[in-house]
């Protein structure tokens, strides 16, 4: 089973910042910035290239729940960034929907 469905059941052990009924936020294993948290649905949707209309409100709490993120870890007024790699030009590794949720440096502009 997919790694990311197995941290939303607790199967795996995550830092988890916090939880709502339909989705985690947790600390990336391999933080890119002092500041680095995953969202996920709990819900298996492999990407956002997949994603369906259906998907629209889970879409939505992922964006309004990458905004708590900023706030709990107090990126608010410093800036942060809210990334969501799609396919192998963009680097997606994990095959589950995740919003990577990065800050607490300034972040370069384009991307590489
Ligand atoms: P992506 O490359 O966009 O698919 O991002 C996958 C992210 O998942 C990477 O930043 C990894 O460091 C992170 N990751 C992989 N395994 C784990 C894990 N067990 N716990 C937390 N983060 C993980
Ligand atoms: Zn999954």
């Amino acid at each position: 089973m997919c790694l990311f469905c197995k941290i939303a059941k607790k199967e795996i052990p995550s830092k988890v910042l916090f939880e709502e009924e339909d989705l985690l936020a947790f600390h990336d294993i391999n933080p890119m910035a002092p500041i680095h948290v995953l969202v996920i649905p709990k819900q298996h949707i492999v990407g956002l290239g997949e994603a369906v209309a259906e998907n629209a409100e889970v879409l939505g709490k992922l964006l309004v729940a990458s905004r708590r993120v900023a706030e709990e870890t107090g990126l608010v007024q410093s800036g942060f960034r809210v990334v969501v790699n799609n396919g192998p030009h963009a680097g997606q590794s994990v095959f589950h929907l995740h919003v990577h949720v990065l800050g607490g440096r300034p972040l370069a502009w384009p991307p590489g």
